[in-house]
């Protein structure tokens, strides 16, 4: 069979490539190993914030432009995907004393800076709003929120299917030889011609990257997970006090702490996750349990039922030794790209690194300065393929 682009693996973002791949008329293949939504893959769930606020401005840029992407994306398939409830940092005094350092202050400057939309709260602001809340100031990116993975996902195989994507489950790629400019993708049926190979396989990419014939990238990938993730039901009294009509996604990043709301007909407890990303400076605080953090911050959820959270969210972050995406061609294989690394922060730019690799695939360029991303800088250097050199633009900072 012939195709215009196959891409392996079909989690969020190996969709979204064929989503932008297909609007511009190219016949795709998506070979998924297991299957589309499995639980123990990274883009299943309820749901994940989607946010600009990061300290770093390239990354709050990109965001941004995912932002937009997703309306676009909601605008053309008629699916409501994103819950706009804002993304509030908290700050507490007693927790974090010096106010300039915290994410909640640093990450406000960047996106006042980039003349993004945003918001303030004193105590006694906050306390008036959010009665449950105790801190001491609150900054909101009102352009945040949740995405609705269910939503997502759907209108994603919807659209697909009209569009005559082709999805192949329980398909694993064999090999992968080059032919000229031709690359014969192997499985376990009658193979695949095509130019361009899209590789979006999560944790299995290396697997994937070690069946390229001549492929000299292994991206140093290691797996995390939240420390604790708990799910509140609050009393019916003020349920609704917690519910995305009130409530922004809550975020104390200082403490490893982020709280989605209540989403109805989604989701009808509140998530509150404990992690603290290798990407940011660890703070040490009174909060080092969802617990102690619901004591110090959110006593209106001190007397609601709490419970462990197993049904979703069953896959790890894919982490990067240098804390960086990888976005870009695979060395050593021409016609081949890569997109994975987005630790736990990568669902809300699933738009964009699909409109990215969709045109990597099919224009061989990207309007996007993507250069901070190269996977080259992993490229497998030595004689026995098995260093890794460092790409100076990709020095740790
Ligand atoms: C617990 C958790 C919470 C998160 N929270 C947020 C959040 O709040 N906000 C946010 O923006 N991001 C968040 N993220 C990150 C985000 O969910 C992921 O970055 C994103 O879903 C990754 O999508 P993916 O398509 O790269 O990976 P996956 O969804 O894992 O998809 C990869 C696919 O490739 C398939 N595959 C693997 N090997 C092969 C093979 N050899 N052949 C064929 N197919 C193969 C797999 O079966 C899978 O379906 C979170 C992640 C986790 C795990």
């Amino acid at each position: 069979m012939s195709a215009d682009l196959v891409i392996v693996g079909g989690g969020v973002m190996g969709l979204f490539c064929a989503y932008h791949a297909s609007e511009r008329g190219a016949r795709v293949v998506v070979l998924e190993r297991g299957r589309i939504g499995d639980p123990m893959t990274a883009s299943f769930g309820r749901t994940r914030s989607y946010r600009s606020d990061y300290l770093d401005p390239t990354y709050a840029r990109l965001a941004r432009e995912a932002y937009r992407l997703w309306g676009t994306f909601e605008a053309r398939t008629g699916a409501d995907v994103l819950v706009r409830c804002g993304c509030m940092n908290i700050v507490k005094r007693s927790v974090t004393p010096d106010l300039e350092t915290t994410y909640a202050h640093l990450s406000h400057r960047v996106l006042r800076e980039l003349g993004l939309p945003t918001a303030a709260y004193d105590g006694r602001a906050l306390r008036e709003r959010y009665p449950f809340l105790d801190a001491d100031l609150a900054r909101i990116d009102l352009d945040g929120g949740v995405v609705n993975l269910p939503a997502v996902t759907a209108a994603l195989l919807r659209i697909l299917q009209e569009r005559g994507v082709r999805i192949l489950e329980g398909t694993e790629v064999r090999m992968a030889v080059r032919d000229g400019e031709l690359i014969h993708v192997v499985d376990h049926g009658a193979g695949h011609t095509t130019r361009s190979l899209v590789i979006t396989a999560g944790h299995g990419t290396n697997e994937v990257l070690a069946r390229l014939e001549g492929a000299r990238l292994h991206v140093p990938l290691t797996r995390d997970r939240p420390i604790e993730a708990r799910y509140f039901a609050p009393p019916p009294e003020t349920r609704e006090q917690f519910t995305a009509a009130a409530m922004p996604v809550i975020a104390y990043l200082d403490a490893g702490i982020y709280c989605h709301p209540i989403v109805e007909g989604l989701s009808d407890k509140l998530k509150i996750g404990y992690y603290h990303p290798p990407d940011l400076p660890r703070t040490q605080t009174a909060i080092d349990s969802v617990g102690t953090f619901v004591e110090h911050c959110m006593p209106g959820l001190r007397d609601a039922e709490s419970t462990p959270v197993s049904d979703t969210d069953g896959c790890d972050y894919d982490l990067v030794a240098d804390d960086e995406f990888v976005l870009g061609p695979v060395p050593g294989f021409p016609g081949a790209h890569v997109g994975v690394g987005w630790r736990g922060t990568g669902y809300k730019f699933a738009p964009w690194t699909g409109l990215v690799l969709a045109e990597l695939a099919l224009q061989r360029g990207t309007v996007y300065d993507i250069a901070r991303f190269d996977p080259a800088r992993f490229e497998e250097g030595g004689a026995d393929g098995t260093s890794v050199t460092a790409h100076p633009a990709a020095a740790p900072r």
